[in-house]
């Protein structure tokens, strides 16, 4: 229910204005954002790469609805690679790239040929690229211009939501040698028709899609903070005589970061995701929608203004 609530809020321009303006805000952004500059996104970057761990970037922002908005994203993610290539700190770290922030709303092929153009500069510095899914609306076209840009760049990466009914069946698609699947649990407040409702549901889906991911040729990245589920990643490693090199955890910026050193010292290999912009609205609600509890952090930065 509160999930609902906060989901709906996300998408709200005046609880944003709101939210935005509200004094307490910054210090919860803080928590969850590596900061609005390039340069706090390369040193987010360089601490923990230099903790052993892999990164992967996303320049913040949604739902674009002009050209100039998604060029602008476009040349921050040009620019960005060009540094991380420079500074040495690729491959370990890639980007993550939402196609509705490169005009996929407006325009697939615009958003295709934005994204081919970040795809060649990640090559260009030795990385990769992938491509974050949204709600389910968009999932048959992020599909097809992944299946595009893989034809020049096939070390793109999808994301796959454990929530959707569809995605065991998109899992087999994609399990074949040289892909790389991101799975995750799903963001979204999405309709029964479409997507289990349960955690528990949602849990044994993603049981199923890890298994055949961890059973098939690709290389699978599993997005999650949940023990049970880390606990079966591991299982699975093992039982399919998966090394470090063959799959990957992954986990936000600012969520269970004693966890993924813990499987930093495992020998795992972790990739965390850090959001930087001042774009940030709709993502921390995201977040704030997993996890209510996270309410607490308004509450005690609030307080602690006073
Ligand atoms: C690397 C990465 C990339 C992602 N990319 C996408 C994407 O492209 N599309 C998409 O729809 N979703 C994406 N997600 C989000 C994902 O779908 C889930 O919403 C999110 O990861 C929470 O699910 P969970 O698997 O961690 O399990 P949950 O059951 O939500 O959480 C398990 C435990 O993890 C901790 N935890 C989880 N979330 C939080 C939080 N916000 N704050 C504090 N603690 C928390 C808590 O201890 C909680 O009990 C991504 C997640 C990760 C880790």
């Amino acid at each position: 229910m509160l999930r609902s609530v906060i989901l709906a809020a996300s998408r709200s321009t005046q609880v944003e204005r709101l939210v935005a303006t509200a004094p307490f805000t910054r210090d919860v952004v803080r928590r969850f954002v590596a900061g609005a500059a390039t340069d706090d996104a390369l040193r987010a970057t360089r601490a923990l790469v230099t903790d052993g761990q892999a990164v992967t970037l996303d320049y913040l922002g949604e739902d674009t609805t002009t050209p100039e908005q998604a060029n602008a994203t476009r040349d921050e993610y040009l620019k960005l690679l060009r540094l991380l290539g420079a500074a040495g700190l690729t491959p370990a770290a890639e980007v993550s790239v939402k196609l509705s922030a490169l005009g996929q709303a407006f325009d697939e092929q615009f958003a295709y040929d934005n994204a081919r153009q970040i795809c060649a500069a990640a090559d260009a510095v030795g990385t990769t690229v992938t491509l974050d899914m949204e709600d389910h609306t968009t999932t048959d076209s992020t599909l097809d211009i992944l299946t595009k840009l893989r034809k020049d760049h096939p070390s793109t990466g999808a994301v796959l939501q454990a929530y959707l009914r569809r995605t065991e069946s998109d899992c087999r698609e994609l399990s074949a040698a040289g892909s790389r699947v991101r799975l995750c649990k799903g963001a979204y407040k999405e309709p029964e028709s479409v997507a289990y409702q349960s955690a528990r549901e949602v849990d044994k889906s993603y049981v199923r899609c890890m298994n055949v991911l961890m059973a098939g040729d690709g290389y699978p990245m599993l997005a999650t903070h949940d023990p049970r589920l880390i606990a079966i990643g591991e299982d699975r490693a093992r039982w399919f005589d998966r090394d470090p090199g063959r799959f990957e955890f992954q986990m936000l910026y600012g969520i269970r970061p004693e966890e993924q050193k813990r499987l930093v010292g495992e020998g795992y290999t972790v990739r965390t995701y850090v959001p930087y912009g001042d774009q940030w609205y709709g993502y921390l609600m995201r977040r704030l929608a997993e996890r209510p509890a996270n309410l607490m952090f308004f509450g005690r930065a609030v307080v602690s203004k006073k």
